[in-house]
């Protein structure tokens, strides 16, 4: 665009900036790139979802080793985990992955890639070390950092975040985690496994605060046996170094105050908007420490300025961030309106078993006003899961009251992956009785999806409504076994 040196900028090069780039690089518009670090990835291929499911994947195989015996095998004597090799491995995978998000690969689908830390100066320009680069369209994906909150003593006592753990040089011994989402969930459980002796703090009365209770809690129960303490219901009152270990000093909802002692304390309470430095102040674009203030075509107070990612302040996922990446380029390249669609948007914690969602749960529901019915099945009667050791957990589907799926949740086994097929139902507008009708493979864990469709189903066709219909119809003589057929019972019942 002839009076700017780009048709686009992005600030960020994590999951959102690099699916913006891509896509308007690839569609021809000339494209500037601005990461702040030395590498393209983001907070997902660094500290996010690359190393700590690389890290689960290890400490569920350690774990499976120390249960051998559970699959018939002999028992099998393992070793202490030596981290540094398993940092080894994380590093590994991040590097292979690191090649896809390279600014060689960016630079041959057509963008331009800059290192550094930016400031608008107006709102088509920045300033990058003492050159400007100005732009038609502007995208703000910086992404997000852990939150630390006002803690007393906190910020004289030794704490770790994300950002640290995937690189610790030996496997602490204790853990404190401050908060219980779900990346508290997951490291939890995988240091948990590992040989870590973990305690996990919670505000209010259950973990995973955005799912149902009853989930939750199950997954809850899973992760204590395995050894997790929980404390819910529980402020924290402060935290200090004892010098060889650090104390947090917990308060219970009776008022009881609770001293935790660990080597490390993780705080995973969330998160900031990395918006400061950028100096959106100054050229009027509005935000809080949750993100920018947009509208739902992901405009800023300027419309040629989008934001994308964990900056949105909704759903911080990196599939959250590639979708948004999509709209924005929908609207920024092409020029076709569109607007993000949050409905039937699907999550999944990592944890073991996974749990994962789409649609209302029933806190959803009820917050909303809907009236809804549940149906539920249980992964031990699955046959797979049972053949793979997996007892816990449901699948958990709302239907409206005509019949009409509302969400879905799934505790167990690759529940991130059976979800898929709902994802499919949802946006396919697939009707249960589709779902419950169409052949799954035996045994697979997908069964699963198909039984609780079935069920409502079978609901409706086993009913006595039903079963009379067709008995008067077509002259069917009832039950051949059961109460009636037993000594005593009436000899016309048994003909
Ligand atoms: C431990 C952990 C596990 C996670 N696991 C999952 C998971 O399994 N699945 C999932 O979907 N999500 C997961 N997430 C969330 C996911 O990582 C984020 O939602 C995703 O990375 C957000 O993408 P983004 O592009 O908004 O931000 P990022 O990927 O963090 O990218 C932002 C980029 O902007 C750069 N930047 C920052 N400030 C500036 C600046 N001033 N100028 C220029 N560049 C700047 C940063 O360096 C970074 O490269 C996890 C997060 C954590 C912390």
């Amino acid at each position: 665009m002839a009076g700017y040196d780009f048709d686009i900028g992005i600030l960020g090069g994590g999951s959102a900036g690099l699916t913006v780039a891509s896509g308007a690089a690839q569609l021809g518009a000339k494209t500037l790139l601005v990461e702040k670090e030395k590498v393209l990835g983001g907070d997902c291929l660094h500290y996010g979802c690359v190393p700590s499911k690389t890290l689960i994947q290890t400490a569920h195989v350690y774990h499976l080793m120390k249960n051998a015996k559970e699959f018939g095998l002999p028992p099998v004597e393992v070793k202490p985990v030596d981290f540094r090799e398993v940092v080894h491995r994380l590093q590994e995978v991040i590097q292979v992955i690191q090649k896809h998000d390279s600014e060689e690969r960016f630079c041959k689908l057509g963008a331009k890639v800059e290192l550094g830390e930016p400031a608008f100066i107006d709102e088509h320009a920045i300033r990058l070390h003492g050159k400007t680069f100005s732009a038609k369209n502007w995208v703000i994906a910086t992404g997000s950092s852990p939150a630390i909150p006002p803690v007393a003593g906190l910020d004289h006592t030794p704490h770790v975040t994300n950002k640290h753990i995937f690189s610790f040089e030996k496997l602490p011994p204790s853990m404190v985690i401050l908060g219980a989402g779900p990346v508290a969930t997951e490291m939890a459980q995988a240091f948990s496994r590992l040989g870590t002796k973990v305690s996990v703090v919670q505000r209010s009365g259950q973990i995973l605060s955005n799912e149902d209770k009853d989930m939750a809690d199950e997954l809850m129960g899973i992760l204590q046996k395995e050894g997790v303490r929980f404390y819910l219901h529980t402020s924290i009152v402060g935290a200090r170094d004892l010098g060889s270990e650090r104390e947090v000093v917990v308060k219970t909802k009776e008022g009881e105050a609770i001293s935790l002692k660990a080597e490390t304390i993780l705080v995973a309470l969330g998160r900031e908007a990395n918006l400061g430095g950028l100096n959106l102040e100054g050229i009027g674009i509005p935000y809080d420490a949750k993100g920018l203030k947009l509208d739902s075509r992901l405009r800023t107070s300027h419309k040629h300025i989008y934001g994308a990612g964990d900056v949105t302040g909704a759903f911080q996922f990196t599939h959250a961030a590639g979708y948004e990446g999509t709209i924005v380029v929908s609207n920024a390249i092409f020029h076709l309106p569109r607007k993000v669609d949050y409905t039937f948007f699907p999550w999944c914690t990592y944890s073991h078993p996974e749990l994962a969602s789409i649609g209302m749960n029933e806190k959803r529901a009820k917050a909303a006003g809907l009236e809804y019915v549940i149906w539920e099945e249980k992964f031990k009667d699955n046959d797979r899961s049972l053949a793979e050791g997996e007892k816990n957990g449901k699948i958990k589907m709302l239907l409206d009251k005509k019949g009409k799926p509302l969400g879905v949740q799934i505790l167990g086994p690759r529940a991130g992956d059976l979800v898929s097929e709902w994802v499919a139902a949802f946006h396919g507008k697939v009707k249960p009785t589709t779902l419950a009708s169409a052949v799954h493979p035996y045994p697979t864990l997908g069964e699963i999806n198909k039984k609780v469709a079935g069920s409502y189903l079978s609901s409706k066709i086993f009913s006595e409504t039903i079963k009379k219909g067709l008995s008067f119809f077509f002259h069917l003589r009832g039950r051949a076994c059961g109460p009636e057929w037993e000594e005593g019972a009436s000899a016309e019942k048994k003909e």
